[in-house]
């Protein structure tokens, strides 16, 4: 019921509640102290200066007096003006209460104004942080954080839904281009046809390759990651899986690692492994050598993959892990890739909590290092 008022209204309704209990304490012992006191006051034994009892030697009893009319109406103003003065100073004390609060929270209103107006097109301007270092610049510091954040998070959707739309169209286009071209002649050969369904056939291979990356990338969230499995047996299979390809390549492929096992999601990690080691054949030379290694560290697991390939310069080493990002566009659609397989590696490993990070080989090429 409370939660339901202002925060104004609340603070003066909980600072009248405290004045009112107070101040009807000390009123109720101001009247039992006053009461008491009149009592005193009227039971004090009225000794005569001289009675004839005394001069006739007899002793008199003291006189007793009962309230008189007087007293019991001055005791019944007491109580009265005494309870009338409180509720004034209740009553005054929540008024002021009631200015001094809405003084008080008045940058708070305001602030809450300026976030009113926030929208997606003016996130990125800063709310101005007043130099007061109380509460309200903490809260006003807070959501610029939030709103850089959000910020950050809406430009990277809109590059991605730009990206998907951009890789989605140009197959599409290429296929309807041919198809347009085969058109305008009545008549073709065998092979013509041939050619026109080769090439409708690889583009429609890469669509769906594309729109099945899509959709793991989308789902990796809903997948439960509480299997324990040992990152030396993936790790293992990854290696043999992708030794023909090595081979092809004529890379080396080496791997030393000591047990190891970690709570997570074994098709999720084999994914990352492949995708990381996969990248490290595709971007080699002939002839070059990818090391993996797995250690054990302070609790956690280190898996580090180093190529010999082209390496990736330093200001696109964050840039691989968004979706659609290749370094080399030509080269990595030669090879089949749609960009999509950092992205999907980076939001497995946030999925363990886990860190990934890109350095140079020293000896030329890219090291991985993942951290579980
Ligand atoms: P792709 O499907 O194009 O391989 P990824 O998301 O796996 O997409 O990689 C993104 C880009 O990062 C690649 O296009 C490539 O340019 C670069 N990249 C990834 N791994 C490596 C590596 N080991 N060495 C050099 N460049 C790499």
């Amino acid at each position: 019921m409370l939660n339901k008022l202002s925060l104004r209204l609340r603070l003066t309704l909980i600072s009248v509640l405290l004045l009112t209990m107070c101040c009807l304490g000390l009123t109720l012992l101001l009247n039992l102290s006053a009461s008491n006191m009149a009592n005193t006051i009227e039971a004090t034994p009225l000794t005569p200066a001289a009675s004839v009892g005394d001069m006739l030697g007899e002793i008199m009893p003291p006189m007793v007096v009962t309230p008189s009319t007087t007293s019991q109406a001055a005791r019944r103003t007491f109580v009265n003006e005494s309870f009338l003065y409180m509720a004034f100073i209740v009553a005054g004390g929540g008024l002021l209460t009631w200015f001094i609060t809405g003084r008080g929270l008045r940058p708070l209103r305001e602030l809450s104004q300026q976030m009113n107006n926030r929208t997606v097109h003016n996130l990125s301007e800063e709310l101005e942080v007043p130099k007061s270092n109380d509460e309200v610049a903490s809260l006003t510091y807070s959501f610029n954080e939030m709103s850089h954040k959000l910020d950050e998070a809406f430009s990277m959707q809109k590059r991605f839904a730009q990206s998907a739309a951009h890789e989605l169209r140009t197959p599409l286009t290429v296929i309807k281009t041919k198809i347009e071209v085969f058109r305008k002649r009545p008549s073709h050969t065998t092979d013509e046809y041939e050619t026109l369904l080769n090439t409708i056939e690889s583009h429609t291979r890469r669509l769906s390759i594309l729109v099945k990356d899509l959709l793991d990338l989308t789902s990796i969230d809903a997948v439960e990651s509480e299997q324990h499995i040992s990152l030396k047996d993936i790790l293992q299979n990854v290696v043999d899986e992708l030794s023909t390809l090595a081979a092809s390549k004529d890379i080396a492929l080496a791997f030393s690692g000591e047990e190891c096992q970690v709570a997570g999601n074994e098709s999720l990690l084999h994914r990352v492994f492949y995708n990381l080691i996969e990248n490290a054949i595709k971007y080699n030379q002939v002839g070059g050598c990818v090391n993996i290694r797995l250690v054990h560290k302070k609790s956690q697991a280190v898996i580090s993959i180093a190529d010999t390939g082209t390496g990736i310069p330093k200001e696109e080493r964050e840039l691989i892990f968004e979706p659609f990002y290749r370094v080399d566009k030509s080269r990595s659609r030669q090879m089949g890739g749609a960009g999509l397989g950092l992205a999907t590696v980076k939001a497995i490993v946030d999925k363990h909590k886990g860190q990934i990070l890109v350095e140079d080989n020293p000896g030329g090429g890219s090291i991985f290092t993942v951290t579980i």
